[in-house]
């Protein structure tokens, strides 16, 4: 199923209410308020962001009255749209560059959500906007992670800095940063370790690192299958280690949408990219409007 399929029609029950009327009145707004909240928790949408999205909605609607040659339900689609827009955080989250080189990514992340992925396909994204990359191969835990970063890092013809998996991350981190800087490179990737869950070791390792690299970027990437799940982690690796923004991946997958929906509200960081396949060409910037256009269908 397309992602959001089913958020979409859950929404068109809303406005389908409102046809015939003349103006959105606190009446006639109850029933399609009430299709949106379920559509939107169907959704997988974190329930407080629900609640606070029906409210603001609710609120605009009925402030809205009479507008000449514009129906009440095409006043709903567009409250909606722009408040959709505002959840996501309206504008386009761009990625920070250092004053001085190199620029420091540090990945983030539990295991499988396509961080690895993530790691080749930005420094191919970075390299074609002109900047030179290099990739940190700091995943010293899951068999084949190292090997996997230097086949795709011949992929997309970026240097790949592995030092095996004997020798702690953080201790690769500065190996690799001075290689980095010897290189000249315009931007370091590093990518890290990820568990099948949180734990103190995970965080540990990445606070270490992380004072090791001193990064410009910490980006938490998190699948996005995993629905309103997202949002959670991206508040608990903020609160544990600071983080800049998330890369949501498989949104080409039959998620529901939630995570879309409710990481910047829930964690108050940004998505900035987005994954959306498993070529290496399939990573874009976030945009809210674009996506809440597709919310709308
Ligand atoms: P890691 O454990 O986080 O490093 O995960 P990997 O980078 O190895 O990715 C796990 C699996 O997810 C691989 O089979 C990837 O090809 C796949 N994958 C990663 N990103 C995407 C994506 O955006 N869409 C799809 N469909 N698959 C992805």
């Amino acid at each position: 199923a397309e992602m959001f399929g089913q958020l979409t029609s859950g929404l068109e029950t809303a406005w389908n209410k409102l046809k015939g009327e003349e103006v959105l009145t606190k009446e006639n707004i109850l029933e399609p308020m009430k299709d949106i909240r379920r559509a939107l928790l169907e959704a997988d949408v974190s329930l407080p962001v629900v609640r606070r999205f029906v409210q603001s909605v609710s609120d605009q609607a009925v402030g809205t009255g009479l507008i000449r040659g514009v129906k009440p339900d095409q006043q709903l689609v567009k409250i909606v749209r722009d408040e959709l827009v505002q959840l996501m955080g309206g504008e386009v989250s761009e990625l920070v560059f250092a004053k001085s080189k190199p620029t420091v990514i540090l990945l983030a992340g539990l295991q499988g959500v396509g961080k690895t992925t993530v790691s080749a396909k930005l420094a191919l994204y970075l390299k074609k906007q002109g900047k030179s990359c290099m990739l940190i191969a700091g995943d010293v835990y899951r068999p084949a992670a190292i090997d996997q970063l230097v086949i795709l890092g011949e992929q997309v013809g970026v240097p790949v800095y592995a030092a095996g998996n004997a020798i702690k991350p953080a201790e690769i981190a500065k190996q690799g940063l001075q290689e980095a800087k010897k290189k000249n490179v315009d931007v370091v990737i590093m990518d890290t370790a990820g568990r099948l869950q949180i734990d103190k070791t995970l965080m540990d390792e990445l606070k270490d690192v992380k004072r090791v690299l001193n990064p410009t970027e910490v980006l938490l990437v998190v699948d996005a299958m995993t629905g309103q799940e997202a949002a959670a982690l991206v508040t608990t690796f903020n609160v544990e280690i600071g983080i800049t923004g998330a890369i949501l991946t498989k949104l080409d997958g039959d998620s529901r949408g939630g995570a879309a929906l409710s990481v910047k509200e829930v964690s108050g960081k940004p998505i900035k990219l987005v994954g959306r396949g498993e070529r290496m060409e399939d990573l874009e910037p976030f945009y809210p409007d674009r996506m809440a256009g597709r919310v709308l269908g």
